[in-house]
């Protein structure tokens, strides 16, 4: 079995939409990135890298690369579960949204479905929960949201032959 982390942040802008978890959430800001900067998907991407031992969400999609310009984060998500597939299985992940605003919690049961359909996996495979950081630093202003998230992978051959 292998364990990873990701974090992940972006900024808060006018003129975007906001996408977390692959779930449009109606807000007056979006969040500014490369893609779609879905900051919830790009840290499960990075914590499923990082558990498989491939390196971070950067080295695999560099974001001076047009390829990637404002592509949907679930693809990223399903090329990176792609790549782990041959030699691991998802046994859980769990993940944190830090957000001011907006309300996240709402959204939390569309972003499981969603994310549990792209990785194929079952939803009570996967959690998310949401926070505030009460009102401190750049996510408390409103100027970001932030995600984290770890995940179990268990070796495909441990996980067939049990
Ligand atoms: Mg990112």
């Amino acid at each position: 079995m292998r364990i990873g982390m990701g974090y992940d942040m972006h900024r808060l802008v006018a003129g975007r939409r906001l996408i977390l978890g692959g779930v449009e959430i109606p807000f007056e800001k979006g969040l500014l990135g490369h893609s779609d900067a879905d900051v919830l998907t790009h840290a499960i991407c990075d914590a499923l890298l990082g558990a498989a031992g491939l390196g971070d969400i950067g080295c695999h999609f560099p974001d001076t690369d047009p390829t990637w310009a404002d592509i949907e984060s679930f693809k990223l998500l399903d090329q990176v579960r792609e790549m782990i597939s041959g030699n691991w299985v998802i046994a859980n992940i769990d993940a944190t949204v830090m957000a001011e605003v907006p309300k996240i919690s709402p959204f939390r049961e569309a972003m499981v479905s969603r994310l549990a359909a792209v990785l194929r996996l079952n939803p009570v495979q996967i959690n998310i929960k949401a926070t505030t950081v009460e009102e401190l630093g750049a996510v408390g202003r409103g100027e970001g949201i932030a995600a984290q998230c770890v995940v179990l992978l268990r070796s495909a051959a441990a996980a067939a032959s049990s």
